[in-house]
């Protein structure tokens, strides 16, 4: 109980989405009824996502289906910290991507310019559920000519409703295994260039917020790495805990958002 009070009188809140609010396109009541009250306490939130296939628009839009108000600048995806984080660093870009429309829709809104894999002067790697011979032949020589590389997440796979489905990590892989070829930076969790950018729109030092997420690897690592507390639902991928390594463990682990309220 002492912890749950620890962590609810903190200012800020960074949430995951896939497996802290929803599987998939369906909702998990517990995530949404504990976003509800975090906000009826007055707390900061901000989701960070690292799905790669969905800009903050369309993010907005399934949080609307599940019955939850919030606005764009309470949402990080990794489209949008991928976009952003070109621009900071390099200006706008002429970029090839094997991204769907969420991500070019975040790109080009940052004023980046989709071109060819043969004009291009950076590579974002992106997932595409419509991946086939033709797109993996571009990325591949984008991949053995462009100056830089980027990725929006590390994630290998991602739960899908119904079971594991491939992340970002997919292409990731196979170009590695083409080329030995690395991407010089990924943006998502539990990359700190997501989280830097999480505690900037929260206006939050890392110790005034809390982490939470449904993985060790991702999420709890994240929020160590930015020195913030860290929760771990089990509404998620993570079924049971097991942490062998005391640094590595969350401050708190219970079963659904909604349990850091009972
Ligand atoms: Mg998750």
């Amino acid at each position: 109980m002492q912890e749950e009070q620890e962590l609810l009188s903190k200012k800020g809140f960074i949430l995951d989405v896939d497996g802290v609010i929803c599987r998939g396109s369906r909702p998990i009541e517990g995530g949404v009824e504990g976003v509800r009250a975090l906000l009826e306490m007055g707390k900061r939130v901000v989701f960070v996502s690292n799905n790669s296939t969905r800009s903050r628009r369309m993010l907005i839009n399934r949080f609307r289906s599940f019955g939850l108000d919030v606005s764009e600048d309470m949402i990080i995806v990794a489209t949008y910290a991928t976009a952003s984080y070109l621009k900071r660093e390099f200006g706008e870009l002429d970029v090839f991507t094997t991204g769907e429309e969420g991500l070019v829709e975040e790109l080009e809104g940052m004023g980046h310019r989709i071109v060819d894999y043969g004009k291009a002067e950076c590579l974002v790697v992106a997932s595409n559920r419509n991946l086939n011979y033709d797109l993996m032949t571009k990325a591949l020589r984008c991949c053995m000519r462009v100056e830089k590389y980027v990725a929006t997440n590390p994630d290998r796979i991602f739960p899908g409703w119904d079971g594991p489905i491939p992340g970002t990590g997919m292409i990731v892989g196979a170009l590695y295994w083409m080329t030995g070829r690395m991407p010089d930076a990924v943006v998502g969790k539990p990359s700190e260039i997501i989280m830097r950018e999480a505690l900037e729109k929260l206006g939050c030092k890392p110790e005034e917020a809390v982490v939470v997420g449904d993985q060790i690897d991702v999420d709890v690592a994240a929020g160590k790495k930015v020195g913030c507390k860290t929760v771990l639902v089990l509404s998620g991928v993570t079924k049971k805990v097991n942490v062998a390594e005391k640094e590595k463990a969350p401050d708190l682990v219970v079963d659904d958002l909604s349990c850091l309220f009972k």
